[in-house]
């Protein structure tokens, strides 16, 4: 089972970034309203999520660890119809085969459970008193996979692929208030009051939330909304067009342009603006075929939703008669 675990976690683990991403998701699957990720060295020191949610039941705590027993077993092309992040009962059970992993929890408050897992291999199992809420921490991540390792960037750049996804998974969550630091540096901090232009805001900096244009606009088959940037914004890079699809985090190359396109000539070349552009649509028009790790969908008439936010972006600026 070990090994299995391992060639899962070969897919689901491919650097800290991804343990960060798997270990938040569950956090807000588990609903939580306060998240806090800590890591050190970049995540390969430590990775530690603590968050308030439901907890797990001490009966079910080594459950977790076991492949495909999650607690939320679905059709995969169901991803875009259910709430929930997780699906694949494969994080945890991946996590631990390639680190080790200590998680405390509680699902009533003051009687918590605290499990310790090495490279898949269960060391101790305990009671103990914790406030409901759960707490996982990642350690020698890697550890007996070293060509893993071996693949991993300089620590600056891990660092930035963890800020990275941990600023869209706030992003897509306004209602939850996360809080990110490495080293005791704290490198994010939104409110969790729902508004997304603060939490904007707080992953881009005042002066850029201040200059962003709220826009709103739908057809037959989408509903698009959210803030783009005014042109004149000029440290933004592709990476800071974020695009939600039923609330949820996605690369769509086609849909950035289509950004850009709204922007006509108002936007010089080689600048990009700062847009957070969230998509409602029936999730029949998903198609999930590609590997849900990954954050890439195709969507059926996704001419019209690129021309619909192509459009509506265009109306708005042109609107603002700069
Ligand atoms: P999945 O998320 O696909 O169900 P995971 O391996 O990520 O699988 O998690 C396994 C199970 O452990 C989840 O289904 C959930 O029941 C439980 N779990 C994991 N993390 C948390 C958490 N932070 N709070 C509550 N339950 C959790
Ligand atoms: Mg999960």
């Amino acid at each position: 089972a070990i090994l299995a675990d391992q060639i899962a976690a070969g897919e689901v683990v491919e650097r800290p970034a991804s343990v960060v991403k798997e270990l938040v998701e569950n956090s807000i699957d588990a609903g939580s309203t306060q998240i806090s990720i800590t890591v050190e060295e970049a995540g390969l020191a430590l990775i530690q999520v603590t968050d308030n949610g439901q907890g797990i039941a001490a009966d079910e705590v080594k459950l977790a660890f076991r492949r495909h027993s999650t607690s939320k077993l679905v059709d995969r092309h169901d991803l875009f119809r259910i709430k929930t992040l997780g699906f694949r009962g494969e994080a945890l059970p991946s996590i631990a085969s390639v680190a080790e992993v200590i998680l405390a929890t509680a699902a009533i408050d003051g009687q918590g459970t605290q499990i310790r897992i090495r490279g898949g291999k269960q060391l101790e199992q305990k009671i103990i008193a914790r406030p409901q809420g759960t707490q996982v921490q990642v350690k020698s991540l890697f550890f007996n996979t070293p060509a893993r390792l071996k693949y991993l960037k300089s620590p600056q750049t891990e660092l930035a692929v963890i800020s990275d996804i941990v600023d869209r998974l706030a992003l897509s969550h306004p209602e939850i208030a996360f809080s990110f630091k490495n080293n005791d540096r704290l490198l994010l901090q939104t409110a969790g009051n729902r508004n997304l232009q603060q939490t904007i805001s707080a992953i881009y900096g005042i002066k850029n939330a201040r200059q962003m244009l709220a826009i709103k606009n739908e057809n037959l088959d989408f509903k698009v909304s959210g803030f783009v940037s005014l042109p004149k914004l000029t440290r933004a890079t592709k990476n800071y067009i974020s695009l939600l699809l039923n609330g949820r985090y996605i690369r769509n190359y086609q849909l950035a342009n289509a950004v850009i396109k709204g922007y006509g000539s108002k936007l010089m070349v080689g600048r990009y603006p700062l847009a957070v552009i969230q998509i409602e649509l029936d999730p029949v028009l998903v198609d999930v075929n590609v590997h849900p790790a990954k954050q890439e969908v195709r969507i059926s008439k996704e001419e019209q939703l690129m021309q619909l936010i192509t459009q509506t972006i265009y109306a708005r600026i042109f609107q603002e008669n700069l």
